[in-house]
């Protein structure tokens, strides 16, 4: 994206995402909602937004929102944590899933080898 969200700005759209009025942000940012307003507005510009909801949606296309429910407990979940940079091992279901995960390739390997 060639307009960079600011700190201040990624954090007044994680509300948006949250579903709080302007008034809401205002109160939560100690600025009017006057300022909160023009914030969103300029945070819609930048993502070249129609309105909150398209924001939204274009900032989780565009990974600045991880709007997906995140995935534990097997293989791809283990494999997600690596992607996100985390120790997979420090997560007990993915940790215990990609055990299984492993095991089950294994028997399947071994399957084939006798099945040859
Ligand atoms: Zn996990």
């Amino acid at each position: 994206m060639k307009n960079q969200l600011t700190a201040h700005q990624l954090s007044v759209l994680r509300m948006v995402a949250d579903g709080r009025t302007h008034s809401q942000i205002a109160t939560a940012l100690y600025v009017t909602p006057k300022g909160a307003t023009a914030t969103v507005n300029r945070v819609l510009a930048k993502l070249g937004a129609a309105n909150a909801p398209h924001a939204v949606f274009l900032a989780c296309q565009a990974g600045i929102l991880d709007g997906r429910p995140r995935r534990h407990g097997d293989h791809a979940g283990y494999e997600a944590h690596r992607k996100r940079g985390e120790d997979p091992k420090q997560c007990e279901p993915c940790r215990l899933g990609e055990r299984a995960h492993k095991q089950a390739m294994k028997k399947r390997s071994e399957r084939n080898r006798e099945a040859a």
